[in-house]
């Protein structure tokens, strides 16, 4: 599987549920079944025109209905509500090995202690929800006539003799192109499907998607990295979930840089280095490259980058980095801000703090 990433596991500390996948399996394309959650509607249409067998919750009940299944009391308002479709779809991607695709952390965490397949998604646009998935799944990226996009259905070729029958009394089915093209028809509503111009756009848009995700995306983020802290561990947060599987720089401020930006002691560059590299390897299962910093802006001003992760006090190096590149002619970096982690007493956490002694690496006050 290309960019596989593996099943993303909390923490020793017992962190939340992560982004990411863990569809742990190589099932062939045509075996591949998803379970999708009622913020994915569109996403659900796109893989069924992919031709995966794709269900949406919000057709779930309705699936139960029709097969005469009980699910559970519903009269305990709308929290129980989803509680109980959180539940029906949890069960049924076990059931039916479907990988659950969600962006509710909550139910993600809890389909993962379950067993279930899971991926959680990140972004609400569409675009990138392909790309997420792209990144942890052999994702096929052609349309394929094979499910109704309505329904989920199986869809089939018209035959001659339907021609007169399924074709010639539907008002939306452009008659000048009949017995020109192949046509389609959904055995579950009855949906006619036919390459038309909205064919086109779904392959321009899946070629664009293609070029996207390919070779993943190259983050950069900075700094001293001394005493691994909570506010910390959410920048590499975000630099991981941005990467997509992709390629991070981490530039490291040098013994000698860090000692003049500091009167406090740090630890060594090797040990910080090696300490970012454990942690990211044990959290996250990717491998980063560590480059020295020697001044503000490292290899940034040179090779090219689609993201840099930068946290409030470094925003305006970002900014000179890009004007810098603008002037050297090169494409500016897409700048990400993460705003400060605050301590319990509403202070930002930060190394100098917790070498006081003021703060634990969690913001704790001491
Ligand atoms: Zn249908």
């Amino acid at each position: 599987m290309r960019g596989k990433r593996g099943r993303v596991s909390a923490d020793a500390e017992g962190a939340d549920a992560e982004y990411g996948c863990d569809a742990d399996d190589d099932r062939a394309c045509d075996d591949v079944s998803f379970i999708a959650d009622r913020m994915l509607g569109k996403l659900c249409v796109w893989l069924r025109i992919l031709g995966y067998d794709t269900i949406y919750a919000g057709q779930v009940l309705q699936r139960l209905n029709d097969d005469g299944e009980t699910h559970g009391d519903e009269t305990h308002g709308d929290e129980a509500h989803g509680d109980i479709e959180d539940n029906l779809i949890l069960n049924l991607a076990l059931k039916e090995r479907r990988i659950l695709l969600t962006r509710d952390k909550q139910l993600a965490t809890h389909a993962r202690a379950r067993g279930a397949m899971c991926i959680l998604l990140r972004s609400d646009d569409l675009n990138e929800q392909l790309r997420e998935l792209a990144s942890c799944l052999n994702l096929n990226l052609e349309p394929v006539a094979r499910r109704c996009s309505e329904c989920n259905a199986p869809i089939r070729l018209v035959r001659e003799d339907e021609v007169e029958e399924l074709l010639i009394n539907r008002e939306y089915v452009p008659k000048a192109l009949i017995h020109r093209t192949d046509f389609w028809v959904c055995e579950g509503c009855g949906r006619i499907y036919w390459e038309g111009s909205h064919w086109r756009a779904i392959r321009r848009r899946l070629e664009t998607i293609k070029k996207e995700t390919s070779p993943g995306r190259r983050i950069a983020v900075g700094g001293t990295f001394d005493t691994l802290h909570d506010g910390h561990k959410m920048l590499l947060e975000t630099v991981y979930e941005l990467s997509a599987g992709g390629y991070i720089t981490i530039g490291l401020t040098s013994d000698t840089f860090a000692r003049i930006k500091r009167e406090r002691a740090v630890l060594s560059f090797k040990a910080r280095a090696e300490n970012l590299r454990q942690y990211m390897r044990r959290k996250y299962h990717v491998n980063v490259r560590i480059v020295e910093l020697n001044d503000r802006y490292g290899v940034t001003l040179d090779e090219d980058f689609d993201y840099i992760v930068i946290s409030p006090e470094t925003y305006n190096v970002a900014l000179k980095i890009n004007k810098l590149r603008r002037e050297k002619g090169k494409k500016e970096i897409k700048i990400v801000k993460v705003p400060h982690l605050l301590a319990e007493d509403g202070m930002v956490i930060s190394a100098t703090r917790i070498k006081r002694g003021e703060i634990d690496r969690h913001g704790n006050v001491l």
